[in-house]
Formats: C-alpha cells, structure tokens, sequence
C-alpha cells in the first residue's frame, strides 16, 4: 500500500499539531494540559470527524448551526463516543438561529451582543443546556470583524452574572489572517490585557478563565500569549475546497 488512509493521516496530523502545542507551552513555562485543543471540522465530512475521534480527539468546532448539527445528529448514532465530545460553534452566530444552536453546541464562541446572549440563555434554559459562552472581542482597528468592542464586552459580562442556564467562561478573538503568523500577537496580547483589565476591575475569574485564539499557523504565538483554547482546522484537516463564503 503507497496511499496512506484518511485515517492515518489526521492521526499523524493531530499528533504533528499536539506536538507543536507541547512545544509552545514548554516554550513558556505553561503546562500543556491547560490548552485545549479544538478541531475546527468545518467543511469536511464525518469520515474526517470519525478519523480525528479515532485518533483521540474530543472538541470539534463548527462555524455554521446547520452543518454542525447535522454531524452531531449523525454521530449520535453511537452515543458511547457521542457522549464523550464537545461541540463548540466558533462562527458568527445570529439571534434568530441562538433556539437552533443552544441544544447541539457544548460551547458557543462568538457571543457579541446583549441581544444574542439573552437569546442563547434563553434557548438553553428551554432545552436545560449549560452551554460554555465566550465573548467574540472586536480589538481596536479590526473593524472588519464580528465581535463587541469595548464597553459592549463589560456590558455582555454584567448580564453574563444574571444567566439562569448558560455560562461565560471567556473571551475569543479572530484576528485578521496574515501571512506572517507574528503579525497576529498584537491582537492576542490585546486580547489577554482585555482579561486581565477585566479581572482588576473585579470581573469574576470564572467568566474569564479561557482565551480562544489561535489557528493553525499561528497558535504557537497565541500559546505564548496565554491561550487556553486554540481552534485548528488546516493543520489537521488539510486545506479546505472553498475559501469561506463572506457572511
Ligand atoms: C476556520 C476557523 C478556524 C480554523 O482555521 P485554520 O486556519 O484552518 O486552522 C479557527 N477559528 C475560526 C473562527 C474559524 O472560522
């Protein structure tokens, strides 16, 4: 046999990237066990999610409801595995879909609004979910993006404290791409200095206890600054068909 198997591959894929986070964490004195590793699946098919599983992953990330449910509703099949994962859904999110999204994802990342908070809570509180929320950050000049900026983030954490079934756990942030990975840690050390702003100013630590950031060619640098969460597609996966369609 020349041709090495899906499986095979996202195996040796996944143990090249947990490698790398190794690596980085050692680089700065972190432990390895605080960062989680999230396979971003988006665009690619059970085979690949059923590969990644086989190799011992746990947490997939989704951008979009619709095809995140339908690989959860597949792999419900065999709850013994089911069971044991976390979905997170790392892409923008609107209110009117927080009903569709608070049954399927353990996690939703891209909170940025008052609005879709108090949807989410809802929706969750309705089907007695206890999904983990992370605030989508707009730093300063990435007007581009989804995401709160400034006041809207400490406004999002003071009614995060009145939730009757979900939870804030953290902030993420979704810097522009750039070709040079290092052009990116402004945006992650803005991101960490947010949180620990936050914390000073009294901000309970559990709300802030995660940081989403980092992608396949930049998480080294997004570990270094204090990422507990990083969201890695390519480096596992391989290269996606399409480029992402503009929301
Ligand atoms: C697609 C995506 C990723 C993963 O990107 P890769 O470069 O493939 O690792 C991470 N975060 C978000 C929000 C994404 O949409």
């Amino acid at each position: 046999m020349t041709d090495r198997s899906l499986d095979e591959i996202i195996a040796e894929n996944l143990a090249a990237v947990r490698a790398r986070i190794a690596r980085a964490a050692a680089d700065s004195g972190r432990d390895p066990g605080d960062i989680r590793l999230i396979a971003v699946s988006k665009t690619f098919g059970l085979d690949a999610v059923r590969a990644a599983i086989a190799a011992g992953q746990r947490d997939f990330g989704e951008n979009k409801v619709q095809e995140g449910l339908t690989k959860i509703d597949a792999l419900a099949a065999s709850p013994e595995v089911a069971d044991s994962l976390r979905w997170h859904l790392i892409g923008h999110l609107q209110s009117n879909k927080a009903k569709r999204a608070a049954r399927p994802f353990d996690a939703i990342h891209s909170i940025d609004s008052l609005d879709l908070l108090a949807k989410v809570d809802a929706a969750a509180h309705d089907v007695r979910r206890k999904p983990e929320l992370l605030i989508q950050v707009d730093l300063a000049g990435e007007a581009t993006k989804f995401g709160a900026a400034g006041d809207a983030v400490r406004e999002i954490l003071r009614a995060g404290e009145q939730l009757t079934a979900a939870r804030i756990v953290g902030l993420m942030v979704l810097p522009p791409f750039y070709d040079d990975p290092a052009s990116a840690r402004p945006y992650f050390r803005q991101l960490r200095a947010l949180r620990d702003a936050l914390l000073a100013d009294g901000v309970p630590a559990a709300m802030l206890r995660e940081l989403s950031m980092g992608m396949s060619h930049d998480f080294e640098v997004a570990i270094a600054e204090g990422a507990t969460m990083v969201r890695v597609g390519t480096a596992i996966f391989g290269l996606r068909a399409k480029p992402d369609p503009k929301p």
